[in-house]
């Protein structure tokens, strides 16, 4: 399998998927999880990304729960970057699902474990088609949604951030080196839940600045 590109934005081709976890208080509180003093990151495999808008739920999944997301896309390799040069090496922004086995999670968090298997599955990462970066005039006031069968779930404002968008990009890149084609999923707002087969998702960005429609199909 090649590695995808990044639709929208030319020449950049799909890295590595970078995820954060309980990044809006509120959604933190709706999982009975603490607000957390440093951005909790994890990782999702090139498996899980997909573009087609269609996301496959394994037998073995008994919860599966969508998380609406903006996904920043990087554009330039780039180490111990400071919040203030962030915006230099963000490329565009998307939105994405960070389709998250429920139960398998609650069971690696009670053993402490990674959260790979929960969020790391095949086709469990859909995302958007990218806007420029210059598009989009203040990463820290977007205002997103995500509809499931037409009704609203989530209702996203990036300005309720626990750790902003450039804080995010800076932090990242002291531990790992930044590469032109990865990708941040910011974290999710209060609102998330089950999905089921079926289910037809649409978020939403800006009013239809950035939009994303996916299909959930369990798979038998
Ligand atoms: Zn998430």
């Amino acid at each position: 399998m090649t590695s995808a590109m990044l639709p929208g934005l030319s020449g950049l081709q799909a890295g590595t998927i970078y995820g954060i976890g309980r990044n809006y208080a509120a959604h933190a509180r709706e999982l009975n999880n603490p607000v957390p003093s440093r951005p909790v990151i994890f990782t999702k495999p090139a498996g899980s990304l997909t573009f087609d808008g269609t996301v496959h739920i394994p037998p073995f999944v008994k919860n599966p729960h969508y998380e609406a997301e903006v996904v920043v896309a990087i554009g330039a390799r780039g180490k111990d970057i400071t919040p203030a040069e962030a915006p230099e090496w963000i490329a565009g922004y998307g939105l994405g699902i960070d389709v998250t086995a429920r139960d398998i999670q609650q069971q690696l968090k009670e053993k402490s474990h990674p959260w790979f298997l929960a969020k790391g599955l095949d086709t469990f990462a859909p995302v958007s088609a990218f806007v420029a970066a210059d598009q989009i005039s203040d990463p820290a006031g977007l205002l997103f949604t995500l509809d499931v069968n037409g009704e609203r779930r989530q209702n996203g404002d990036t300005s309720l951030m626990q750790f902003p968008i450039r804080e995010l990009v800076a932090t990242l890149s002291q531990y790992v080196t930044l590469m032109p084609g990865d990708m941040i999923f910011t974290g999710t707002p209060e609102g998330v839940g089950k999905l089921n087969h079926g289910d037809i998702l649409h978020a939403s960005l800006e009013s239809g600045l950035i939009t994303l429609d996916v299909e959930i199909v369990h798979q038998n």
